[in-house]
């Protein structure tokens, strides 16, 4: 319902309009996008459009300082600047103290214009606050940018803006019509130039509102019962390639040595034509950008994000930045979870136990979840060593993995049972075979190894003094284990969807604060989309 402030003195919004191809896209399988967008709830969004007019308010008075001069800045070289921000880094080599923050957290602009309220908004009706040209509807916009990203493309200006120029049904869907013949004069009902999609898209991300969306998106699904909180929760990080390139910065770590490390090169924000020259501050082009080692001979120049979901209904619940691509996953999630358990108690009541790959498999961390969260934490196995054991081995094995299985003279692993505590040994047995019998009936080594005949096979015990690196307490060989670490792979999932279905793993823009209202603007209509599925 319109509120009677609004229907008193303005017009009823005239986006609800039948045209026929609407009721055929409707129809039409591929049609979800359309579909979310044309049944898109605008009441839902009052509070966010009055936020962003009142900050489209702000901006129009005092649009952002673009420049700050610095007073020690001025008497600061390229090259110190460059070190200045190195150590900076929450990789820097020497840490700093305070540490800097390992997850990016967006300063927003603080609020002068408080005029707007929810009830003065709805589609096509924009507060007479505003004076001069009427601005762009707020609700079209916000349905450009949810569109694209359920179209599959990234939601960013230029492609939201190439979308409501080039398909006509989106733009009508949003709320905009295409400039008429006989008309030259502005309308704010018609598409928006680029400009206008990019002011919206900056002033979103300033004044905070993309993440107040997404936090409202999955709290409204989880009030509502779309997702039901799990007692596991699952984590992982994943790249984005950043738009920017690096420069390798040399520098001199605590013992004096010559250490080397890839930054994002410096920039100025103001226009002055000698930047050697002038007092304003050099600052990084890309921050938050690094090296994200993938392998030995695989690195990515990226942005990073910490990926927080629900295993069992495949279900990502947050996403954010990390300050510094650089960073190891080891150290992203713990701020994660804590951020997560705040930002949603109702989770928070239910979640035990949370599963990430190896990255965390370290007990002092496992330790910090259990004392200051009480939750258990649970990895994947991480060896810490990549050759096989090959000595103070049972009778007839050839050798034992670094995950703790045994391989016999045959070449068969052999299969963890259990431990027998009384004299601290690891438990294994031969496999059987498809029929059911012991692979060791018919073994050609046979006789090195089962001394008497025996129907079951070979039974072996490893010590735990053989096998130090392996937490007695919680074995990676046992089923529980793996019965467990099966459902950490279904982030994969959700980070799949997030970045291919809904968006591209390219970024076209540069700075955490872009990178982090991305993955802002992804996760609303992830949320949007799982609402809408069966
Ligand atoms: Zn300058």
């Amino acid at each position: 319902m319109l509120s009677p402030r609004i229907a008193q003195c303005q017009q009823i919004p005239l986006i609800h309009e039948v045209h026929s191809d609407d009721e055929r896209l409707l129809n039409t399988l591929d049609g979800e996008w359309f579909e979310i967008l044309y049944h898109f709830r605008w009441e839902d969004y009052q509070e966010p459009a009055a936020d962003y007019y009142n900050a489209l308010y702000d901006f129009n008075q005092a649009p952002p300082q673009t420049a700050t001069a610095g007073g020690d800045a001025s008497l600061e070289t390229q090259e110190e600047a460059r070190q200045r921000l190195l150590f900076d880094r929450p990789t820097a080599p020497i840490a700093a103290n305070p540490a800097a923050p390992i997850l990016f957290h967006a300063e927003v602009a603080e609020r002068q214009a408080q005029d707007v309220q929810p009830s003065d908004v709805a589609p096509g009706v924009v507060p007479l606050r505003l004076v001069g040209r009427k601005p762009k509807c707020f609700f079209g916009l916000l349905k450009g940018f949810i569109g694209a990203s359920l179209m599959g493309f990234p939601a960013e200006p230029e492609q939201v803006h190439l979308l409501l120029r080039s398909n006509p049904a989106f733009a009508r869907v949003c709320g905009f019509s295409h400039k008429e013949k006989d008309r030259s004069d502005y309308h704010y009902q018609q598409i928006p130039s680029l400009r206008k999609v990019e002011q919206f898209d900056q002033i979103m991300t300033e004044a905070g509102i993309w993440d107040r969306i997404k936090l409202s998106e999955v709290k409204t699904n989880l009030a509502t019962g779309v997702i039901r909180p799990e007692k596991e929760w699952v984590g992982d990080t994943t790249h984005y390639h950043a738009y920017s390139s690096f420069e390798t910065v040399r520098y001199e770590d605590d013992k004096g040595n010559e250490q080397k490390k890839s930054q994002s090169k410096l920039t100025k924000r103001c226009r002055c034509e000698d930047w050697q020259a002038c007092p304003h501050a050099w600052e990084l082009r890309d921050e938050g950008a690094g090296t994200i080692v993938k392998s030995a001979n695989k690195m990515i120049w990226g942005h990073k994000a910490s990926i927080i979901g629900l295993p069992e209904q495949g279900v990502a619940i947050d996403a954010i930045a990390v300050s510094d691509a650089a960073t190891h996953d080891g150290q992203t999630l713990f701020p994660h979870v804590e951020k997560v358990l705040g930002d949603h108690p109702d989770l928070a009541q239910s979640v035990r136990r949370v599963l990430y790959d190896s990255a965390c498999d370290d007990a002092p961390l496992k330790q910090r979840f259990q004392d200051e969260l009480g939750i258990e934490l649970k990895a994947s196995f991480n060896p810490r060593r990549s050759k096989a054991i090959s000595e103070a081995l049972p009778r007839g094995m050839e050798s034992i993995t670094p995950y703790g299985v045994p391989i016999c003279l045959a070449g068969h692993e052999m299969d963890y049972q259990g431990i027998r505590y009384a004299n601290e040994t690891f438990i294994y047995r031969a496999p059987q075979q498809d029929d059911g019998l012991s692979v060791c009936i018919g073994c050609r080594q046979r006789a090195q190894c089962c001394n008497r005949d025996t129907a079951s096979g070979r039974t072996i015990t490893v010590s735990f003094d053989t096998l130090k690196h392996i937490d007695p307490s919680d074995p990676p060989m046992a089923k529980r284990f793996k019965a467990i670490m099966t459902r950490r792979p279904s982030v994969e999932r959700m980070i799949k969807r997030l970045k291919c279905d809904l968006g591209d793993d390219r970024l076209s823009k540069r700075g955490n604060d872009s990178f982090q209202a991305y993955l802002d603007k992804t996760m609303i209509s992830y949320h949007l989309l799982i609402r809408h599925l069966p």
